[in-house]
């Protein structure tokens, strides 16, 4: 086992890793950047680097800098958590080249699953079901797009094969739309992506998202933990996750989970992943694979009880996974929060010093988090400060105890989505379960008229 790992991240995920690297007894070395200077998960680390001012390119995006720190701390490994450089396979092959592990997988499964015209290819290679859509990027021929188009039927959508976050995709509902949508989508994707390839894909009016988790070692050992519902989102980016999903038969998620599992062992993947998907009328069609942790794994760990950040140092290490698929069992339900920084309702950013930070407690209640009373949110990253977990014997209690637990919440000085949160627990369709990926733009949209 490693005996000092460099976290190459920040905020709740550098405390998260750090949690996991403590358990194993290993001692931890933090990045960080001006920003964050004073944040206490900075302190408990063995210790710490200031890597650059404020802005991620100059500091957590700054491989140079990061590299450097784990030279001059002599730590072994580096774990990426998610976000930043968590899925740049220059990154972790520059890591490995200089000498360290990565915690995380090979750089060339990361470019593979990266570019999502490769990872679609190798998903239908490996038996995945995938969107129906085009068969690689599309070509330059006008008529040819159209007749892929017609071929497949609108509405189609036109995604970036190195796109991410949510950006770099176009619907098209008519044919007269299409040729100047594909040539904006070209366009936005070589400025933002440096890579101008799109494909198409049928799209899907109703879906709901759902992600398989998966663990693989580096001895051919393969596992899927489960599935999340990713459902929740607003501008594709995810507000709320839980698992099991509900109203799911088994039977379909037990398939699709084989097939993942399966799939990591085809490509040979090592570390932790989950294969995204969008389920419609009983099917599941594969969008993306994310090669690294996800905020939302927390879930999956109250419902299985295995720590996914552990399991993947121990991964990266060269050990076996420590269970087989038969081993792993689920238990109850769990919900997760994420709690944003931003107004509710606006969802403008809202940074700034926190006067006070009071979190809940009780059975089945998990909060991770960086913050404290008197914490300064820096304008410079991303909103979220938090999340808050809660697991429950059934989906009716997870709720009851999130419902409480936001109850028990609080947090003054800034804004955050805390409100929003509490209005969704005691909503009647979220309550149902089952919501498509539009039902909170829906639901806010609906909300705004009153
Ligand atoms: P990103 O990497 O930017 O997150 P994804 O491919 O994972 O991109 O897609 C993000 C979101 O966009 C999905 O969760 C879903 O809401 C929507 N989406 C993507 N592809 C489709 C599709 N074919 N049909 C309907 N919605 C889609």
């Amino acid at each position: 086992m490693f005996k000092k790992i460099l976290i190459a991240n920040r905020g709740e995920i550098a405390l998260r890793v750090q949690r996991a690297c403590r358990e194993l007894g290993i001692q931890t070395v933090v990045v960080y950047s001006e920003a964050d200077r004073e944040a206490k998960y900075v302190r408990l680390a063995d210790e710490a680097v200031c890597i650059g001012p404020a802005p991620s390119a100059q500091s957590y995006l700054h491989m140079p800098a990061i590299i450097s720190a784990a030279e001059v701390t002599d730590a072994e490994a580096i774990h990426p958590g998610y976000g930043f450089l968590s899925e740049n396979a220059d990154f972790a092959e520059r890591v490995e080249k200089s000498g360290f592990a990565f915690i995380g997988p090979r750089p060339d499964s990361i470019r593979l699953m990266g570019d999502k015209v490769s990872a679609k290819q190798a998903m239908i290679r490996s038996g995945v079901p995938c969107v129906p859509g085009s068969e690689g990027a599309l070509p330059d021929d006008p008529r040819e797009i159209t007749r892929i188009a017609r071929s497949i039927g609108y509405p189609v959508i036109i995604k970036a094969a190195g796109g991410g976050g949510g950006r770099g995709m176009r619907v098209v509902h008519t044919e007269a739309a299409l040729l100047n949508a594909v040539t904006m989508t070209r366009s936005e994707a070589g400025a933002a992506f440096g890579n101008p390839a799109v494909y198409m894909e049928k799209f899907l009016l109703q879906p709901r998202h759902i992600e398989i988790q998966v663990l693989a070692d580096t001895h051919g050992g393969a596992l899927w933990l489960g599935e999340r519902d990713c459902s929740m989102q607003r501008r594709h980016q995810k507000i709320l996750e839980e698992a099991p999903a509900p109203g799911i038969p088994r039977r379909l998620i037990e398939r699709i989970g084989t097939r993942c599992a399966d799939a990591c062992k085809k490509i040979n993947y090592r570390g932790a992943g989950t294969f995204e998907f969008l389920y419609e009328n009983g099917e599941f069609y594969f969008i993306e694979m994310n090669t690294r942790v996800q905020v939302e794994h927390p879930v999956t760990e109250l419902i299985t009880g295995v720590d996914i950040v552990v399991e993947q140092i121990r991964i990266a290490a060269g050990e076996k996974l420590g269970l087989r698929q038969r081993g792993v069992q689920f238990n109850g339900h769990a919900i997760e929060c994420r709690i944003n920084a931003e107004d509710p309702y606006k969802f403008t950013p809202s940074p700034g010093r926190i006067s006070m930070w009071h979190t809940p407690g009780g059975p089945g209640v998990r909060v991770d988090s960086h913050a404290y009373t008197n914490y300064f949110v820096p304008p410079n990253y991303d909103s979220m400060i938090g999340k808050i977990i809660v697991h429950g014997a059934t989906r009716e209690q997870a709720i009851a105890r999130m419902r409480i637990a936001l109850s028990e919440m609080v947090v003054d000085g800034i804004q955050t989505n805390i409100p929003l949160h509490r209005e969704l627990m005691v909503d009647a369709r979220f309550t149902e379960g089952g919501t498509s990926i539009h039902y909170l733009e829906e639901y806010l949209a609906a909300r705004h008229q009153d």
